[in-house]
């Protein structure tokens, strides 16, 4: 029988991920966070003319109903991944937390991820539930976030929900995720930053730099043209192919990515790199998904 609104879920084709077996399912079109780097925007765009701003799916609760019938419980659905679940239209429309709520009841288990605050919200309905969340944060600069990710709330606010969550015992991750050169590659600025998060609360980073593909690059240099001959050079000269990204060279990504993961092996908490194809992970599982089962479920 075919799955309406949840699906297997495809890491775009990345012969890297790691990710365990788990099913994805966003329940807008569209992600009016609009950021310059993501990997779905020619996807977005293909059903959206478009048009970045978040909508919700069509009857959207009677298909995730039917999908839940099907489906295999004991693999995680990740809300979302190619979409955030919590854009600024969610609090009009609070069909994520309809969504929640639902497959919460049939015994689902949860990986939200996540660059709004807003998921607080919801920590009555996620509070000692088979719930973990992974927040996106790039950067404790919220003046780069604003042109980076111009409709998500600054990292600021980002980082208190992290702190909410933890203190509210839902397991709660981070990530560093990309890391864009000569953006937010600071090695000081990533060191301070995965700092700041583990003493929010916390207890899995993991990170991930940018790969180049037409659609995400094109509006990286229209935002950022002074780099854009400094990123051509590192990424299509320097750097290689694999599958259907432009990478950085190895060196590169590995200067950039020890850092954050020294830092939280420092500090005792377990990191994973996403897609990245080096061995650098000390976690059960590389998107968070391990944290699902640590919340202490009271009676
Ligand atoms: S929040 Fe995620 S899905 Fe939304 S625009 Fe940013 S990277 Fe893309």
């Amino acid at each position: 029988m075919p799955l309406y609104v949840i699906r297997e879920f495809d890491p775009w084709r990345s012969p890297l991920c790691t990710c365990p077996p788990k099913y994805s399912f966003q329940p807008y079109t569209g992600c009016s966070h609009s950021c310059l780097y993501c990997y779905a925007r020619s996807y977005i765009s293909r059903f959206t003319r478009g048009s970045f701003i978040s909508r919700p799916k069509q009857n959207l609760i009677e298909r995730l109903l039917h999908d839940i019938r099907i489906i295999d419980k004991s693999k995680p659905i990740n809300m979302s991944t190619s979409s955030d679940p919590y854009p600024p239209e969610e609090k009009k429309f609070l069909v994520t937390r309809k969504s929640l709520s639902i497959l919460l009841r049939h015994g689902c288990k949860i990986l939200v991820t996540t660059k709004s605050n807003l998921v607080v919200r919801d920590i009555d309905i996620i509070y000692n539930k088979p719930v973990a969340v992974m927040i996106t944060i790039t950067t404790l600069d919220d003046n780069l976030a604003r042109k980076i990710e111009p409709g998500a709330p600054p990292p600021s606010e980002r980082i208190s929900a992290v702190q909410k969550l933890a203190e509210n015992n839902i397991p709660v991750g981070v990530r560093i995720d990309p890391i864009i050169p000569y953006l937010n590659d600071d090695l000081e600025m990533l060191k301070e930053l995965v700092k700041e998060v583990i003493s929010a609360g916390a207890r899995h980073i993991v990170t991930s730099t940018y790969k180049a593909d037409r659609v995400s690059f094109k509006q990286l240099i229209k935002v950022f043209p002074e780099y854009e001959g400094k990123w051509r050079k590192l990424y299509f000269e320097d750097g290689e192919k694999i599958g259907r990204y432009y990478y950085l060279s190895q060196d590169l990504r590995k200067k950039f990515l020890s850092i954050i993961i020294k830092t939280a092996d420092n500090y005792g908490i377990t990191y994973a790199t996403c897609r990245e194809g080096l061995p650098l992970r000390k976690s059960p599982s590389c998107d968070g998904s391990h944290l699902i089962l640590s919340q202490t479920i009271r009676a």
